[in-house]
């Protein structure tokens, strides 16, 4: 949390203005920070990471089968499945963990319309392929870049990539705006049709153009964003101080790690390992647990396993049942992380 006298100070500015929300100052404001920031064309605030999914599948029209990855947040699959659209499932890299292009091209039919991919945990996708491929067959490409605050690739913000990029700054996120989250879109067309789409389809107070949602944020969720955004710097700095500490310490343990993307630079917004077994990783769980440390079965369960969908993805399937995520926060401290390491080397040795 921002300090809390930075917060009244920016609410007495929205009591005097009782401007609460459609597109008040704050949120211009922070779409404008946010853009320096991050150095990207455009970017559009919206109510959550969700209805930015969804807002990207109407702005392109998406229809018939979508391929997706089985690796992520239910939120990736579901918008797909919301908006009528069929997840095709691909597997994933055993050693990313992001969609493997490798297998793209065979699950492409002629009803595919587009490929939504995730950059896991803020490591970029092999966008260079995906891209190549989408072209080569006509898709549209959305990546769900919820985990990617920050994140690089070939020296551009990741956001710049594909048709749409879309981000959550939910709570639990590296940049929060306590709910609330982002699209990105460089086409002028696409980005007034985003526009229309998040504030009802209104083209001026009494004209529309075509069907919207509501998708705005609010003022109060804007300030929230003004203020964490000045920490950021600070904050990714300090997590990856903390990876690099959790990386030494655990050393001694039969653990495996994302493979980073060459081309880009990181955020460290999540630490996960990879268990040799489930049973060993739902241990290593109980054992934390017991002790009053929380860590998180992301992703878990594998996408394709929802009653809704259906797809066959065994490696998403096997890395998704033995990986966690381990606590990583601003406050974090050297001592709560040996406490951490403690116990997975005890939870180890037990096992
Ligand atoms: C958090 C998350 C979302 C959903 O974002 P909300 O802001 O919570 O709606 C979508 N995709 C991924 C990969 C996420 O981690």
């Amino acid at each position: 949390m921002p300090p809390i006298q930075e917060y009244q100070k920016l609410l007495k500015g929205i009591w005097n203005r009782n401007w609460l929300t459609n597109n008040g100052p704050l949120v211009n404001e922070l779409e404008m920070n946010l853009k320096d920031y991050l150095k990207v064309s455009n970017v559009f605030f919206v109510s959550n990471g969700t209805i930015a999914i969804q807002i990207a599948i109407k702005a392109l029209d998406l229809k018939g089968e979508v391929i997706t990855t089985p690796f992520s947040y239910v939120a990736t699959t579901s918008s797909l499945v919301w908006e009528g659209c069929v997840p095709v499932y691909v597997d994933i890299d055993p050693e990313t963990l992001n969609i493997d292009p490798n297998k793209i091209e065979s699950a492409i039919t002629k009803n595919t319309s587009a490929i939504l991919a995730t950059h896991c945990f803020g490591n970029p996708c092999d966008i260079d392929a995906i891209q190549k491929i989408a072209s080569k067959h006509g898709l549209k490409v959305i990546y769900d870049a919820a985990h990617c605050f920050g994140t690089e690739y070939k020296g551009k913000s990741v956001f710049e990539y594909g048709d749409i990029s879309t981000a959550s700054f939910h709570a639990t996120k590296l940049f929060h705006t306590v709910e609330g989250g982002a699209v990105f879109v460089r086409d002028k067309k696409l980005a007034d049709q985003v526009i229309y789409l998040r504030n009802f389809g209104h083209n001026g107070p009494e004209k529309f153009s075509g069907v919207g949602i509501n998708g705005k944020n609010s003022e109060l969720h804007a300030a929230m964003g003004l203020l964490n955004l000045r920490f950021m710097p600070q904050i990714i700095e300090k997590r990856k101080q903390q990876a690099e500490y959790y990386q030494k310490i655990l050393q001694g343990l039969n653990l495996k790690y994302i493979k980073l993307q060459e081309k880009s630079g990181y955020n460290y917004a999540y630490f996960p390992v990879i268990f040799e077994s489930e049973e060993c990783a739902l241990y290593s769980k109980k054992t934390l647990e017991d002790n009053q440390i929380f860590p998180r079965r992301y992703f878990y369960p594998s996408l394709s396993t929802l009653s809704y969908v259906t797809g066959n993805t065994p490696i998403s399937d096997d890395i998704s049942s033995r990986i966690l995520c381990l606590p990583i926060y601003h406050e974090l401290t050297k001592e709560e992380q040996d406490l951490v390491s403690r116990f997975l080397y005890k939870s180890q040795i037990a096992n």
